[in-house]
């Protein structure tokens, strides 16, 4: 026996992690030299922007950034991200009390269960979802709902379905527009009744933001905050990593009331000690590009959307465009239904890497994702390999 231990309840309540057996698959696949054009991962490929490293440059040579960073954070970033969230979605945050600053914004939604959950707790996740939220409710010991999130509803969650019983436990609901894996953005009216339905059950509105900056319609989408009643019900979590190309930086912040956040920053407290100051300094300048830096990204995002989903129309699969984020879900051509089958011959006959929908929950049985993370030119490479196998 090489190590006594047993693992915890609570590693033994986790799903699978279905990613790490996609990655050993590639893996093995490179190493037998193997040509492999990856739409496996959500991180961009392009490098962190040069305005970036520069003010980290500059940040990271002043030796009073390197001490413990200060509990809420270092004042310059809490308000240049006041300033950024007053410009873009046209509500006032006190940068004092209502901006938290985070290690990512991963780091704050899986903190957060552990500041309102008590075991027994339910939280309405959605199906499929982005895999942290179901392990921070496991990890607090709550009882995640899921919450299937189906095509023909616009992939929108629908809370009345869930029995009274269940609802009546439940004190946190998760949700995710635009929507990691789908795609979908959510209209107006859907926040208006669910900020409703929220503050008239007494729950709270776990609103994943990380998206917000990645789309290619004419409408921005929506924080939840620029619904009336909103700061009642909810928090919502912000991150650089997509914005700005930051994914390995983590940088991330949570917007909310007083009550909320200074929850959540007393769970912080006690489990690290905050976010490298010189990387909040480099934040304030990401913050301050943002813009200009989103327009061209997002071009380059459409490009490559409009390449892939015209050539998987072409190969059969029933896709429509994604309206926001970097990534295509579509279900299976062909009658297929079993995505997690297709992913493995995908990749052992093209050499091609996709997630398949079942990593985010049973509901996304039957759909693959493809992250728009590759250059156009390796996009029609996929597409021809595609054509000549199926
Ligand atoms: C990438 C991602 C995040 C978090 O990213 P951080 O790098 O931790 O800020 C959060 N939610 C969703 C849905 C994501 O896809």
């Amino acid at each position: 026996m090489s190590f006594f231990l047993e693992e915890s309840d609570r590693l033994k309540a986790l799903p699978p992690y279905l990613f790490v057996e996609i990655d050993r698959a590639k893996k093995k696949a490179i190493e037998n030299g193997k040509d492999v054009i990856d739409f496996g991962v959500g991180d961009p490929d392009g490098p962190t922007p040069d305005f970036v490293i520069r003010a980290m440059r500059k940040a990271i040579r002043d030796p009073w950034t390197h001490h413990y960073p200060l509990d809420r954070g270092n004042a310059l970033f809490r308000r240049a991200v006041s300033g950024w969230v007053k410009n873009r979605f046209g509500r006032s945050f006190d940068p004092e009390s209502e901006v938290l600053p985070l290690i990512g914004s991963k780091e704050g939604l899986s903190h957060l269960p552990l500041a309102f959950l008590n075991p027994g707790d339910v939280a309405l996740v959605p199906d499929p979802c982005y895999p942290p939220y179901k392990s921070a409710v496991l990890f607090a010991g709550g009882e995640p709902q899921l919450l299937p999130l189906k095509e023909e509803n616009g992939f929108l969650p629908d809370w009345e379905a869930v029995p009274a019983p269940v609802l009546k436990r439940a004190k946190l609901i998760f949700v995710n527009y635009p929507n990691n894996p789908t795609g979908v953005t959510a209209p107006r009216a859907f926040y208006e009744k669910l900020v409703g339905w929220a503050v008239k059950n007494r729950i709270l509105i776990v609103s994943d933001l990380a998206y917000s900056e990645v789309y290619f319609g004419k409408e921005r989408p929506l924080s939840i905050f620029e619904i009336d009643g909103a700061r009642e019900a909810a928090v919502e979590f912000h991150s650089l990593s997509k914005t700005c190309n930051m994914t390995g930086w983590r940088l991330g912040f949570a917007l909310g009331r007083r009550e909320i956040v200074d929850r959540l920053l007393r769970i912080k407290a006690n489990m690290d000690s905050g976010v490298f100051t010189a990387i909040q300094h480099a934040g304030v300048e990401a913050l301050r590009h943002s813009p200009s830096f989103t327009r061209k990204a997002n071009r380059l995002y459409r490009e490559r959307r409009d390449a892939l989903v015209g050539g998987l129309r072409d190969l059969g699969f029933p896709v429509r465009p994604n309206e926001a984020t970097f990534y295509v879900f579509t279900g299976l051509p062909g009658g297929r239904a079993d995505s997690t089958l297709f992913c493995k011959n995908l990749l052992e006959t093209c050499g091609i890497v996709a997630t398949p929908g079942v990593g985010f929950g049973a509901a996304g049985e039957g759909y693959v994702r493809f992250a728009l993370t590759v250059p156009v030119p390796r996009i029609k490479e996929a597409i021809t390999r595609m054509k000549k196998s199926f």
